[in-house]
């Protein structure tokens, strides 16, 4: 084993401990040394949007008692209220609902169009087809209580053949009916780019000046903290994503928020407890010191996630494969997509997520038949809160074009060790050499 001779830098010595070997470190150390410039950037961002949590703390006085809960009805709960007026100010919007009786991201996303549209309603998608779960709430696919059986229509646009919005469509398609136009701000697991807050802006600007009094709704998951500007910055009447990804700083351990225009944010209140009780129940149990707490560092945590998304589209694609987004594009979500092109390439990456995680880190993650899916799944994550994607994570189809995603990462540190892991683990079952 070797000595170290550098106090102050990281030594191959701890790296070799856990299994990467001297090349692997090498390569990817030289990679990062390049990156530098450009995590100085992502810095800069982290460092507004720190900030800006800061102030929203301190301009509606989080006191040691916002930090305690309450049981049963949960009526004047002061650290909900003050919570929910944080998000609102971080969101620059009149009103926010953050709860943990919102289940997840699909939950919240379903309670913001459930509760804002009415049968006769139309609802547009003009940036082409929601994430998967989604479909099955707007009816897309049939399923039981979906917006279709309450008789509210769909419609949707896709992006064109270069990514950019088909106005000419759009207009077409916004009519009476349109109630509501959902645009979500991530690819997803999609190979279309993700949208950037200010394209975000210029289309809410052109479906305005169609249909001035449309709600347009962003679903923001995966993308808060990411830019300074936030989709209601630029228009957006209400954002809506999940505490198990960015904005719950990993310590969330369920949770979804809407914030918004206070009726868009009223009505999604009436819908998840009662008409007539709205937001004023829902005890917040013990669980207001995590909201807070994570929030309190997701912007730190979105920037390590950013910055291992950064790197591992840069060592990936430096061997030869398709990265999505690639190397050097801006980024506006923190989801990476590798394409091995073969299913043992995927297995192998998945494999390397698992080998590095704090939890189950001595499991080894298998393709199965997942329901839902019409392929095999395999999925790696050794995460402290269960299925939390804002850790260390990868999953892929195992099928053409073979592609893995992954996202996450608590801390920089274990982002780039991880990938690392990865690389270990793609070499050592002789899918590539360096
Ligand atoms: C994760 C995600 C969802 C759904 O969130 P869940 O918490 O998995 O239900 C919806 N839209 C996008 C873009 C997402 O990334």
């Amino acid at each position: 084993m070797k000595i170290p001779n550098e106090i102050n830098t990281a030594t191959p010595n701890i790296y070799q401990e856990l299994g990467i070997s001297d090349e692997v470190y090498c390569f990817s150390k030289e990679i990062l040394d390049n990156l530098r410039p450009r995590f100085d950037e992502i810095d800069r961002n982290t460092e507004y949007n720190q900030l800006k949590v800061i102030k929203a703390m301190q301009d509606n006085r989080v006191s040691e008692a916002c930090l305690l809960g309450t049981t049963g009805y949960g009526y004047n709960d002061l650290g909900r209220e003050t919570l929910e007026a944080v998000y609102a100010s971080i969101f620059h919007t009149e009103d926010a609902l953050v709860r943990p009786q919102i289940t997840c991201g699909t939950h919240a996303l379903a309670l913001a169009l459930m509760s804002n549209l009415r049968p006769g309603d139309e609802l547009l998608s003009p940036v082409g087809k929601p994430y998967d779960t989604l479909e099955e709430v707007i009816g897309i696919r049939p399923s039981k209580g979906s917006l279709a059986e309450y008789g509210i229509s769909y419609r949707q646009v896709d992006l064109l053949e270069d990514g950019s919005f088909d106005y000419e469509n759009i207009k077409k398609s916004v009519n009476e009916k349109t109630k509501l136009v959902t645009i979500q701000r991530s690819k997803g697991y999609q190979t279309r780019p993700t949208l950037s807050v200010k394209r975000i802006g210029e289309l809410i600007a052109f479906i305005k000046e169609i249909k001035p009094d449309v709600i347009c709704m962003v679903d923001n998951c995966y993308g808060e903290f990411v830019e300074r500007l936030e989709p209601t910055d630029v228009g957006a009447d209400m954002v809506v994503g999940s505490l198990i990804k960015n904005p719950g700083g990993g310590l969330a351990p369920i949770g979804g928020y809407i914030a918004g225009k206070k009726e868009c944010v009223e009505n999604a209140a009436y819908r998840l407890t009662s008409p007539g009780l709205g937001k004023e129940v829902g005890a917040s149990l013990g669980i207001l010191r995590d909201f807070y707490h994570g929030l309190f560092l997701a912007p730190t945590v979105t920037a390590s996630a950013l910055k291992g998304a950064i790197f591992a589209a840069n060592i990936y694609e430096k061997l030869g494969f398709r990265v999505v987004p690639n190397s050097l594009e801006s980024r506006h979500d923190i989801i990476q997509a590798v394409e091995f092109g073969t299913a043992e390439g995927v297995i192998a990456f998945c494999k390397g997520i698992q080998a590095a995680a704090p939890v189950d880190s001595f499991v080894t993650p298998e393709p199965w038949d997942m329901p839902g899916y019409d392929s095999q799944v395999i999925m790696a994550a050794g995460a402290f809160v269960s299925g939390s994607s804002i850790e260390l994570s990868a999953d892929g189809p195992i099928k053409p074009p073979y592609a893995v995603y992954f996202q996450g990462g608590l801390t920089f540190e274990h982002a780039c060790f991880g990938i690392m892991k990865t690389l270990q683990s793609v070499i050592d079952a002789g899918i590539v050499s360096i």
